[in-house]
């Protein structure tokens, strides 16, 4: 919501957030939604649909490196890589970091996402689509995974919040479809909100999930942007074991790999399975 060159969050009912629009960059309103692009002092340029704030490009690398960087370490040796929404192309980047990798497929459902993010926030995809591995394809996510032949070794849902077209990223069907296409050893994240403030998100992540996976649990980062305390990300594989990697073969693979990062340590991977309590309590319950 726009008032007087601010910029109100209103995803969470009656606390959120404001940022200080210094200029607009991009606004599309349709009947569907409304989509703005604006510089803050603080953050940089802010990205957010239907007041929600999708990305920042002062706090995005915490995000995408922790989404991709945790299942890609913690496997070792994947090929194939799909990524479900992630217009923004913050997450194609760190995952093209990965040399080792033979394919990555991007399913994005809105290609006018992915256009403007390469026009108002560059440094997000950092030129990661002309990465030849890269595979962009506009469908709905989840009708993706139902009917694909691929496999992949590691599923990154990198989608909006669960309302509109993203809700059905968290549906079980969605999580079906997952669980069809990864290759044995495959491991499936997603972004699952700020348990804080969305506790019925990851009970309800947990439940679904766990009918299709073996091992269901998640780990955590704080984002500044995404208020309210740590953002959970969901994990799901059919080896409880394999996120049990021993911190020597973690730093050795994430030592080999030579890539650069601002907030992944193999430490800081290894600590984001450790939940509090109240946490721990909700999926007790689930
Ligand atoms: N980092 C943000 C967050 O955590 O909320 C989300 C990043 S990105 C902007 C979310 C992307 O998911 C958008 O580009 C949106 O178009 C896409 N998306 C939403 N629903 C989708 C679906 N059903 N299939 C594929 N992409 C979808």
């Amino acid at each position: 919501m726009l008032d007087n060159h601010r910029y109100f969050e209103t995803l969470h009912p009656g606390y959120g957030q404001y940022f200080q629009i210094d200029t607009i960059l991009f606004e599309q309103k349709t009947d569907q939604w409304h989509l703005i692009i604006f510089e803050n002092e603080t953050f940089g340029r802010v990205m957010a649909l239907d007041g929600i704030i999708q990305t920042t490009e002062r706090d995005e690398f915490i995000y995408h490196e922790m989404l991709t960087h945790v299942p890609l370490f913690t496997h070792g040796h994947a090929k194939n890589v799909l990524i479900i929404g992630g217009g923004d192309g913050g997450m194609l980047r760190e995952v093209t970091k990965h040399h080792q990798l033979e394919s990555i497929t991007m399913v994005e459902i809105d290609q006018a996402v992915v256009d403007m993010c390469k026009t108002y926030l560059p440094d997000h995809s950092a030129g990661a689509y002309d990465d030849p591995r890269v595979q962009l394809v506009i469908d709905d996510g989840a009708r993706f995974v139902a009917t694909t032949d691929q496999k992949f070794d590691v599923i990154i849902s990198d989608c909006t919040d669960p309302v509109g077209p993203g809700e059905v990223l968290f549906s079980s069907d969605f999580y079906a479809g997952c669980q069809r296409c990864l290759n044995p050893g495959g491991i499936m994240v997603a972004q699952n909100g700020v348990a804080f403030m969305q506790p019925n998100e990851v009970q309800t992540t947990h439940q679904r999930l766990g009918h299709y996976f073996q091992d269901c649990t998640f780990y955590s980062a704080a984002i500044p942007t995404y208020v309210g305390g740590i953002m959970t990300f969901a994990w799901a594989s059919q080896d409880p074991h394999i996120k049990e990697i021993e911190f020597s073969r973690l730093a050795e693979r994430f030592a080999r790999a030579d890539l650069t990062t601002r907030y992944y340590t193999p430490a800081i991977h290894q600590a984001s399975f450790a939940l509090p309590q109240y946490l721990l309590d909700e999926l007790s319950q689930a």
